[in-house]
């Protein structure tokens, strides 16, 4: 077994195929790939760990990926898998599930709706974890899904449009695994939380007022103080500035420490996108 202090982050790139109504529109389709690691916009490389073309399958995808950050959370450590991209990217398909949620910086149980200001604390060896979040005890597969299914439940009912709530708030689905060894006495336990991201493209720049406006800077602030402390991870930085958003503080013994963290910056290939895809590919290779 590796290290467990040992802290792993990767960054890769997906993007999606053209869809429908671009094709219909004859958007041109822009990336180039080189390589599996490399990615051309306009004859400008960006490189990252991997990068996944428009075909890749979801299959082919988990291998790659998710697969090995599962194993290893069985194996003991602190899974993260974040989708970052703007809105209509990829994120949600390439997480799959969508529980609870961060929005305008105000944490929501999506397992028990009641709950819709959750406050961060910390336990006795000082790691943060969102208080009173409903915890739910799962033995299977399907027990997952059920959990999985209700909290998308909910975040339909609270809502009238989902598409347009799930661009701006970051939903956060934690899998804590403990396992014990009945003959040894062993005890493992291992996180894995899958964050998909709120959209990160600039919403409404200009003439934004009241509820938009502060969506709009809550979102850039706390994708910024993500990119900022995965880039001083990254760095193997001393400082990482955990504390300036409620989205790191919760990841925080995730991120450091015995972890597994991936970001996947997901991309749209249509011309149209051209200057959010520039942005977050930009936004991916800070964070490598
Ligand atoms: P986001 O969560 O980033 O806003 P979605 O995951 O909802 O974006 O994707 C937008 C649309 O594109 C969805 O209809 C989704 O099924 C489709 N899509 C996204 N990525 C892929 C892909 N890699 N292959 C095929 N369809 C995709
Ligand atoms: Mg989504």
């Amino acid at each position: 077994m590796a290290d467990p202090a040992e802290c792993t982050i990767k960054v890769v790139c997906r993007f999606r195929p053209l869809n429908s109504a671009e094709v219909a529109r004859g958007d041109k389709y822009i990336p180039t790939f080189k390589g599996d690691d490399c990615v051309q916009i306009a004859n400008k490389p960006y490189h990252f760990d991997r990068v996944f073309q428009s075909n890749t399958t979801q299959v082919q995808f988990y291998n790659a990926v998710a697969q090995k950050i599962v194993k290893d959370v069985l194996d003991g450590y602190n899974g993260t898998i974040f989708a970052y991209g703007q809105t209509s990217s990829g994120k949600t398909h390439t997480m799959e599930v969508s529980y609870f949620e961060i929005y305008l910086d105000k944490i929501r149980d999506l397992l028990d709706v009641s709950k819709t200001n959750l406050s961060v604390h910390e336990d006795k060896n000082r790691v943060p974890y969102v208080k009173g979040c409903t915890e739910r005890f799962v033995c299977s597969p399907e027990e997952v899904m059920d959990a999985i299914d209700e909290g998308k439940n909910n975040r339909h009912v609270a809502v009238t449009n989902m598409n347009e709530h799930s661009s701006r708030s970051h939903s956060i689905f934690l899998i804590n695994i403990k396992q014990e060894n009945t003959q040894t006495e062993q005890k493992l336990t291992g996180k894995l939380y899958l964050v998909d991201l709120a959209g990160s493209e600039k919403v409404g720049k200009t003439g934004a007022e009241g509820t938009v406006l502060d969506e709009a800077k809550m979102i850039n602030k706390s994708l910024s103080s993500l990119g900022n402390v995965i880039s001083a991870l990254a760095e193997g930085s001393t400082y990482v500035p955990y504390r300036d958003s409620k989205m790191t503080r919760i990841l925080q013994d995730s991120l450091g420490g015995n972890c597994r963290t991936t970001m996947v910056i997901c991309c749209s290939p249509s011309a149209f996108n051209d200057a959010e895809t520039r942005s977050t590919l930009l936004f991916g290779q800070r964070a490598k």
